[in-house]
């Protein structure tokens, strides 16, 4: 909880992050030069990418007069945590549908969203797939007040939003850029704001195939669309990890000075590593990569795993 107290105050500012030139052995020796955007730096709570997909959403709810924001994630969603946050500050009241049944002990993730005021509705794994709402909440709130965004933002006003990441950037000065992958939506908002560079996401989950067609469904037709996701680098699947990874984002960490998440932003440095290690990249590129934060999700891991 403490994390929450010192930082909850702190307003979100979407220009927070730094860009941050990486020098390492591997890159050099790959003949590359690469650099980090820091989304983790926009805020400790409504961390990275979150806030980019969830601000056209929250635009348009308040835009219609919607007072309640419903939405649905698991027990350690950095979706979840971040809607909390973001309408606590907007004056929005956030409700989670939250995959599974009610813990006896809530997770930090689910802690924080209700001290942002989060009313939380668990429902059971198999209804959770329906992603319908559940009438409780209907009786609740007045129909006309609620504003629902699909699980981990997915849609094309999330798309939207991710695209303007880019919008400080001088995307020009880039070859690759490279992004890990959960439902698809920031990577179709990097696609959609840096035509013609070769986007490449690092798929957080294992087998997810479909993953290509979700992301085109987010594109404009006609739009270039030359990206590439890779499915190699899942670590077991979502949320899963192995000591290498662990090992890896400490390394990592002594090396740069930038942490990273395990779920996440891990996997596509470690596949950035490899890919570099392969001879993947054009000698000469210069390569983005998007440090998309979800560094709350790491107090999930037992303590002293990470020395960051
Ligand atoms: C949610 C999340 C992603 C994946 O974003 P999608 O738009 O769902 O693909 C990547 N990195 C972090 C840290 C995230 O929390």
């Amino acid at each position: 909880m403490a994390f929450l107290e010192i930082y909850s105050m702190q307003l979100l500012n979407e220009n927070n992050y730094t860009i941050d030139a990486l020098s390492l052995p591997f890159i050099q020796k790959a003949k590359l030069t690469a650099s980090v955007i820091r989304l983790d730096k926009v805020h400790p709570v409504v961390s990275g990418n979150k806030w980019f997909k969830l601000k056209e959403y929250l635009h348009e709810a308040t835009k219609g007069f919607k007072k309640v924001i419903v939405t649905f994630g698991g027990a350690f969603s950095n979706h979840i945590i971040a809607t909390a946050a973001a309408c606590n500050q907007q004056g929005l009241q956030p409700v989670g549908i939250i995959r599974g049944e009610k813990p006896a002990q809530l997770s930090h993730t689910l802690q924080d969203a209700q001290q942002y005021g989060m009313q939380l509705y668990f429902v059971n794994r198999e209804v959770y797939k329906e992603k319908v709402v559940p009438a409780e909440i209907w009786n609740h709130y007045k129909k006309e007040d609620v504003y629902l965004i699909a699980e981990g933002g997915y849609g094309l006003k999330g798309m939207e939003g991710a695209a303007t990441i880019l919008s400080g950037v001088d995307v020009q000065a880039y070859d690759y850029i490279i992004a890990a992958v959960g439902t698809g939506t920031t990577l179709a908002g990097l696609i959609h704001a840096a035509t013609h560079k070769k986007v490449i996401g690092i798929s957080a989950l294992k087998n997810n195939f479909s993953l290509e067609d979700e992301v085109k469904a987010l594109l404009p037709p006609h739009e270039n669309q030359s990206f590439q996701i890779l499915h190699q680098f899942h670590f077991g699947g979502y949320a899963k990890h192995k000591p290498e990874l662990i090992t890896f984002m400490n390394n990592w960490y002594r090396q740069t000075g930038i942490p990273t998440d395990f779920v996440y932003t891990a996997k596509m440095f470690y596949a950035f590593e490899q890919l570099c290690n392969e001879g993947y990249f054009l000698p000469g590129s210069n390569i983005l990569l998007v440090h998309s934060g979800g560094l709350q999700g790491n107090a999930s891991l037992p303590k002293e795993t990470l020395i960051f």
